[in-house]
């Protein structure tokens, strides 16, 4: 390989996020590329989950005035920082695909102005696109999509809600938030953005970038754990427009005084809405502990520099096998390297992960490597390509046992 071992371990002994990695729960022999999906285990999520499963046997009931009642908003506060918002503007909350909807319903219910079109993304993870279906069908609204890579000012008129992703979870392409943001509100729309492949992934601006509304999860790059809550984001002066659509109990300005009717809390709050797991809660917010030692820019420049150490180890066999690197540059890029092989993809996804590099496979095509800065070396990343290249050299993904299809891939 054009990059040598020593280089990468190199990079390592001046990097300072290296000790991050001894926080990390991973299996031995493992070099792990799919943080993207799902994170990795924080060493402490476990005493936390079983700390919280004692509070449970000996507190009871009593659990809930104990941290559990208030963690959506307790969990939003530590998350704000990593998203560039302010306090009381973040709850965790549900997931992307409920969290949407409530802001779906918010938004293009009160509108009085005739616009009564959703538009989403083609190209984008297709819960977003599900959810404004369902949402339109059910509301008498309209759906519309946004062709991939059509210009989105074309498309907005009599729109009053558009889904965009700040990082597309295919080809790790990020848009310009303010510039987009902006544009957005001049056509007279709100933007709802998805920070799935943004939050934990790169620091992210909502306020400085004049968002007024974002959704996202934490079980990808936040390492919250499977099924971890999502969190939902209004800028302040934007909580108190009506009502959402999901109005449940724990959204109400006084859940426990029981009244018949529904009255949506005055802040962050009215956007949560039934009882929660306190299990959950307890994993992801171990993992917020660590976060809240991340100089978010120290992140992006690690991040940036492993998603290019293995596109430089790899650019000549690439090459040689008709592999497309579509990752984009530098500026426009998230935590991540995608790379197209329509024939093998996914039979190289699969012997890669037979060697302990699990990277994952996204139809049509869409070999997907995402890059975690704190649980990641650059040896690790250095290792990865290695298998990388003997299995395409070796043809070693040729091998019918990696053409068999799983549920999850
Ligand atoms: C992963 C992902 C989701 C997942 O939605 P859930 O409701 O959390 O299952 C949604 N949108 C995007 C862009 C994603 O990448």
């Amino acid at each position: 390989m054009r990059v040598t071992l020593d280089h990468a371990r190199d990079l390592d002994r001046q990097d300072p996020l290296a000790d991050f990695k001894q926080h990390f729960a991973l299996p031995e022999g493992v070099l792990y590329l799919d943080g993207n999906s799902l994170g990795a285990q924080p060493r402490a999520a476990r005493d936390a989950v079983a700390a919280t499963m004692d509070q449970w046997r000996d507190e009871l009931i009593k659990g809930w005035n104990q941290g559990w009642f208030d963690a959506p908003e307790r969990l939003g506060n530590r998350l704000a920082p990593l998203l560039g918002a302010g306090e009381g503007e973040v709850v965790v909350t549900d997931n992307i695909t409920l969290n949407l909807f409530k802001l779906l319903g918010y938004l293009v219910g009160r509108r009085s102005d005739g616009r009564r079109a959703v538009l989403s993304e083609g190209g984008n993870f297709p819960t977003d696109g599900y959810i404004a279906q369902g949402f339109c069908r059910f509301g008498g609204y309209t759906h519309r999509v946004l062709p991939e890579g059509d210009d989105l000012a074309a498309h907005l008129d009599g729109v009053a809600v558009v889904v965009l992703s700040e990082v597309n979870y295919r080809t790790g392409r990020r848009r310009d938030m303010a510039a987009t943001t902006r544009l957005v509100h001049a056509h007279g729309a709100e933007v709802i953005w998805d920070l799935a492949h943004s939050a934990g992934a790169l620091p992210v601006a909502l306020n400085d970038s004049g968002a007024r509304y974002a959704v996202g999860c934490t079980y990808k790059y936040l390492n919250g754990g499977p099924g971890a809550p999502g969190f939902l984001y209004v800028r302040r002066d934007c909580q108190e427009e009506g009502w959402q659509p999901l109005s449940g109990w724990h959204g109400h300005a006084a859940p426990f005084a029981f009244d018949a009717d529904y009255a949506p809390a005055a802040d962050i709050t009215r956007f949560r809405t039934g009882t929660h797991s306190a299990l959950a809660y307890s994993a992801l917010e171990a993992s917020l502990d660590l976060w809240a030692e991340v100089d978010m820019p120290t992140l992006r420049a690690k991040s940036l520099a492993l998603t290019e150490l293995f596109r430089d180890c790899l650019a000549d066999v690439l090459a040689t096998h008709g592999i497309e690197d579509i990752t984009p540059a530098l500026e426009e890029r998230g935590s991540q390297v995608s790379l197209i092989d329509a024939a093998h993809g996914y039979a190289i996804v699969q012997a890669l992960i037979a060697r302990g590099v699990i990277g994952d496979y996204r139809e049509p095509g869409l070999l997907r490597f995402g890059f975690t800065p704190l649980y990641l070396s650059h040896e690790d990343v250095w290792h990865a390509a290695r298998h990388f290249r003997e299995v395409l050299e070796a043809g070693e993904y040729r091998d019918p046992r990696f053409s068999v299809r799983a549920a999850v891939t």
